[in-house]
């Protein structure tokens, strides 16, 4: 620290002479900030590892982080105009070089936050990254977020003779005034007190053999989980034009959702829900506990990759593999996409990093039987809009398939780095009908595999 703090004050004379800035621990390289409900996130790159310590005030809500052996500089001071005024966490930032070797960061919150302070090691294109992750107190649920959409799409066109209930949540008793709410309610507690615990999910036999038979004859929502995949700090592949992948999937999982929120099978609503409806990292394996948290249908994981040669072309749809993968390129893709965590910045300290090993092992025969019945259904219907990389459904060991209890697939709906597959996903015809191919796969794949017959665990 003393020595340090001489290098500070010789500092000028060193710059002045011409060296390196040895006597700096990192400088700034860049920042960024990823708002978003869930939490809003905070990026500091720089060249080497830098050192943080955090304090959180809670009256007004704000955080304070100490970066220590760095100057402030232009790439830094760039946080304060970063801050986007919809940032649903963050009200504002202020930098100021507190000690001549310390910079502080005060972020001014809108609420209450839990934060999460953790560097990550260069990878991909990033050099090293200091993460300041901002969890609201009040945990999103997936659940609530999905009848939040419900009650939001009822209001802005409300039926006939509908109470203006405006406060419906999870907890809404079956028989109030708010049928969407109902339907969720039933979807998730058919005959049962809500929340159905897995112990008594897991205790009951005739659960097991008859955990949601529709014998009322009463409506059943179909929740269909669509994963917009990448986001945030990870862009995923980036076409020769420069168009990313996150946002083309994101697009395209708008697309599809408007298509299933307006399609029922066997008289059954269907509803979508996305796994991310912004651009910010969601972990592989919480991509997968939104999904089960919502007891999801069946899951659809969007991509639009890259390969190291601008030729391959066409779409693949992949199954998860619990062996070995189909061919080498599958196993090379699936490799390629579970590095998501790293390059979007998995915070290994997490309860959210140990779900995706907790599930590894969970995943039956049945499960990948379904997924594989999907997508070739998906296949068959995206053959006539676009050209296939591979006739067939692939299999490889994807992190994001690993529902046990979900049919889930993984669409790469194009080649981003053949130039022109690469228009053809920005084109808005092209994205449509993809969109309108999607569809007719799901609802073709619910055709022959009635949803009320499943059987599953709840957790
Ligand atoms: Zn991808």
């Amino acid at each position: 620290m003393k020595r340090r703090a001489l290098l500070v004050q010789s500092g000028s004379l060193v710059l002045s002479l011409g060296l390196p800035e040895l006597s700096w621990g990192a400088t700034i390289v860049n920042v960024r900030i990823w708002p978003a409900p869930e939490y809003s996130r905070v990026t500091i790159e720089s060249d080497a590892a830098l050192s943080a310590k955090q304090l959180f005030v809670a009256n007004p809500p704000r955080l304070a982080v100490d970066i220590e052996g760095i100057r402030l500089n232009p790439a830094l001071k760039e946080l304060v105009a970063k801050v986007k005024a919809d940032d649903p966490n963050i009200a504002g930032i202020r930098v100021g070089q507190f000690t001549p070797t310390t910079v502080r960061l005060v972020i001014d919150l809108k609420q209450p936050i839990r934060p999460q302070v953790f560097t990550l090691a260069p990878v991909a294109a990033y050099q090293h990254r200091l993460v300041l992750d901002l969890y609201p107190e009040q945990e999103a649920d997936p659940l609530e977020a999905l009848i939040a959409d419900q009650v939001r799409e009822q209001k802005a066109a409300p039926p006939a003779g509908s109470s203006n209930s405006s406060n419906a949540t999870a907890t809404a008793p079956p028989g109030s005034a708010d049928p969407l709410a109902d339907l969720i309610a039933q979807k998730l507690m058919p005959g049962k007190p809500f929340p159905l615990s897995s112990a008594t999910a897991a205790s009951s036999a005739n659960d097991a053999e008859d955990p949601r038979a529709n014998s009322s004859g009463t409506e059943r929502l179909i929740i269909i989980a669509l994963d917009p995949g990448h986001g945030g700090e990870d862009p995923g592949a980036i076409g020769p034009a420069g168009t990313r992948e996150k946002d083309v999937v994101l697009r395209l999982a708008h697309l599809l959702r408007d298509r299933i929120n307006n399609s029922a099978v066997h008289g059954n609503t269907m509803r979508a829900y996305l796994t991310r409806d912004a651009d910010f990292f969601v972990p592989l394996g919480v991509r997968v506990q939104k999904a089960r948290r919502v007891q999801a249908d069946l899951f659809v994981s969007l991509h639009a990759d890259a390969f190291f040669t601008p030729d391959p072309q066409g779409a693949s749809v992949f199954a998860l593999s619990q062996g070995a993968a189909s061919s080498s390129a599958a196993r090379w893709m699936a490799a390629r996409e579970n590095k998501a965590d790293q390059i979007g910045g998995l915070n290994v300290k997490t309860k959210d990093a140990t779900v995706q090993r907790a599930l590894l092992d969970m995943s039956t025969t049945a499960q990948i039987n379904d997924s594989l019945q999907l997508g070739s259904t998906l296949l068959g219907e995206i053959r006539r809009v676009g050209k296939l990389h591979k006739g067939r459904v692939e299999q490889a060991g994807f992190a994001v398939l690993k529902a046990p209890d979900i049919p889930s697939v993984l669409v790469e709906a194009a080649f981003i780095s053949n130039p022109s597959e690469e228009i053809k996903l920005n084109s808005e015809t092209y994205q449509n009908q993809l969109a309108d191919a999607l569809m007719r796969g799901i609802l073709a794949y619910f055709a022959r595999n009635p949803p009320l017959a499943r059987v599953r665990a709840t957790s």
